[in-house]
C-alpha cells in the first residue's frame, strides 16, 4: 500500500517569517493526519528556520534542488548534507523549471538524486513532457527518457528513498491540469518503466506523484486514480487554508 505524500513546491517564494508563519497555521489544520504524508519544498535561505517550524508535526521540510559535490569550488551551490545539516528530509530534483532556465540535464538530475541519497535525503524526482512534445505524441518518450536517465544505476534498496513527480510542463501553472485520465495514463506507464528497470516488487513500491495545477477542486478526482499516490504542489501549496485542503483531500 502506497502512503499518499503531498509537497508543496514554494519556488521563489516566502521570506524565513513567512515560512514560519505557514507552518504556524497548517500545523494546526492537518494536526492528527497520519496517512498522507506531507513536505514542504522551500528556498534555501528559509530552510533551517521551516525545519525548526516543523519540529513535533507531521510536516516534513526540503529544498528545492541541490548540488552532487559534497564540497569544494563551486560557488553558489549547495551540497545534501548541508540540506540535511538545515533540518531536511527531502529534496526536489530535475523540477522543469529548472530542465528549462538552468541547464539541468538527465546527467545532472542523476548525479543530484544518487548524491542526495548518500546524504540521506529523500529525492523527489520530476519527469513530464512540453506540450509541443505530447502534440507530437511524444509524452511517453519523455518520460520514459527522464526516468531511465535521472535514475540509472540505481540499486532497489535506494529506490525505497525515490518519490517521481510526473508534471507535465504545460500543466504547471497554467491553471491547466491533466485530466485524471490523461494523468493515470502516464502514470501507468511511469511505473512500467520503473519494472523494466528495478522489478515489479520495487514498481508497486515507488510513489509517483502528480503535479500541474492541483488545486482543492480538481485533488480528489487526480488522488483517485490508481497510479497517482500524491500531488507535488505549486501555487496551491502558497496559502497554508488551499494547501491543508489538498492534504485533507480525503475529507
Ligand atoms: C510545481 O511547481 O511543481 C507545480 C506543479 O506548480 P503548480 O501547482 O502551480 O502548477
Amino acid at each position: 500500500m502506497r502512503k499518499p505524500y503531498i509537497c508543496g513546491n514554494w519556488k521563489l517564494n516566502k521570506t524565513i517569517a513567512e515560512a514560519v508563519d505557514f507552518v504556524n497555521t497548517l500545523k494546526g489544520e492537518i494536526a492528527g493526519i497520519n496517512d498522507v504524508e506531507v513536505g514542504i519544498g522551500a528556498p534555501f535561505t528559509c530552510l533551517s528556520a521551516l525545519s525548526d517550524a516543523c519540529k513535533g508535526t507531521n510536516i516534513a521540510s526540503g529544498a528545492e534542488d541541490c548540488y552532487w559535490e559534497e564540497s569544494g569550488a563551486f560557488t553558489g551551490e549547495v551540497a545534501p548534507s548541508m540540506i540535511k545539516d538545515a533540518g531536511c528530509s527531502f529534496v526536489i530534483i530535475g523540477h522543469s523549471e529548472r530542465r528549462q532556465f538552468f541547464g539541468e540535464t538527465n546527467e545532472t538530475v542523476n548525479k543530484k538524486v544518487k548524491a542526495a541519497l548518500a546524504a540521506g535525503l529523500q529525492a523527489i524526482v520530476c519527469v513530464g513532457e512540453m506540450l509541443e512534445e505530447r502534440k507530437a505524441g511524444k509524452a511517453n518518450d519523455v518520460v520514459k527518457d527522464h526516468i531511465v536517465g535521472g535514475l540509472e544505476g540505481l540499486s532497489a534498496e535506494q529506490m525505497k528513498n525515490v518519490v517521481i513527480a510526473y508534471e507535465p510542463v504545460w500543466a504547471i501553472g497554467t491553471g491547466e491540469t491533466a485530466t485524471p485520465a490523461q494523468a493515470q495514463e502516464i502514470h501507468a506507464f511511469a511505473r512500467s518503466v520503473l519494472k523494466d528497470m528495478f522489478g515489479e516488487v520495487v514498481a508497486e513500491a515507488t510513489r509517483i506523484q502528480y503535479g500541474g495545477s492541483v488545486k482543492p477542486d480538481n485533488v480528489k478526482e487526480l488522488m483517485a486514480c490508481a497510479d497517482v499516490d500524491g500531488a507535488l504542489v505549486g501555487g496551491a501549496a502558497l496559502k497554508p487554508d488551499s494547501f491543508a485542503a489538498l492534504v485533507k483531500f480525503k475529507a
